[in-house]
């Protein structure tokens, strides 16, 4: 997506050579009317796959998630980060272990939003090493949902998340994939 890549140059700040702060227009500040074009560009490649449910994990990825759900009709449901798994009745969960942040973490979701009668699309801002991605399709694994794909904004291709997911068979669709980001120098894909 040209706009994103042309936003990415210019707004853009490299963390060492991992991190991509976009904080100006998605992970801090957000401007609703693009963020709204990127979900209408992620909801257009997923618009036959009779899409029930979007999938995403709390906080960035709520912002694009929702603008999928508007565009395929669909109702967001954002799965929720805690520390400590105190309760385990009535959700279901996995683990994420953060490479940005060091830590590991469980995400939950109730079993009142999702079902095995759901047709589920995945959404999330970044796919780095897949940590997070992976954490989600195990909770369409254990709602016994359809999955039809992940859709992602920004898939760092360098840290090597997607290869995997992919090979087991899963769609992934990336508005842009960055190749590599040395000496703060991005390549796009
Ligand atoms: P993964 O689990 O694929 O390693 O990382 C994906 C998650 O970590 C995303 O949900 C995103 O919130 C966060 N993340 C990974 N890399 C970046 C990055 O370069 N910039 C930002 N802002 N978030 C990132």
């Amino acid at each position: 997506m040209r706009e994103l890549t042309d936003r990415i140059s210019s707004e853009g700040e490299v963390i060492g050579s991992e991190i991509l702060k976009v904080d100006s227009f998605l992970n801090h500040q957000i401007d609703p009317e693009f963020v709204l074009r990127m979900g209408t560009e992620l909801a257009r490649r997923f618009k036959d796959e009779g899409v029930t449910k979007i999938l995403t994990v709390e906080a960035s990825g709520i912002a694009v998630a929702m603008a999928v759900g508007l565009a395929l009709k669909a109702n967001v449901v954002f799965a929720k980060k805690k520390r400590a798994r105190t309760q385990t009745e009535g959700i279901y969960s996995a683990s994420v272990t953060s490479f940005t942040r060091n830590e590991t973490v469980d995400i939950m979701v109730s079993k009142k939003y999702l079902s095995a009668n759901d047709v589920v699309l995945v959404i999330d801002d970044f796919l780095a090493h897949g940590q997070a991605l992976q954490a989600l399709v195990e909770i369409v694994r254990q709602s016994g949902a359809r999955l039809v794909g992940a859709g992602i904004v920004i898939e760092k291709e360098f840290q090597g998340g997607g290869a995997p997911l992919r090979a087991s068979g899963l769609r992934i669709e990336s508005l842009v994939k960055i190749e590599n980001m040395e000496n703060g120098k991005i390549t796009f894909g």
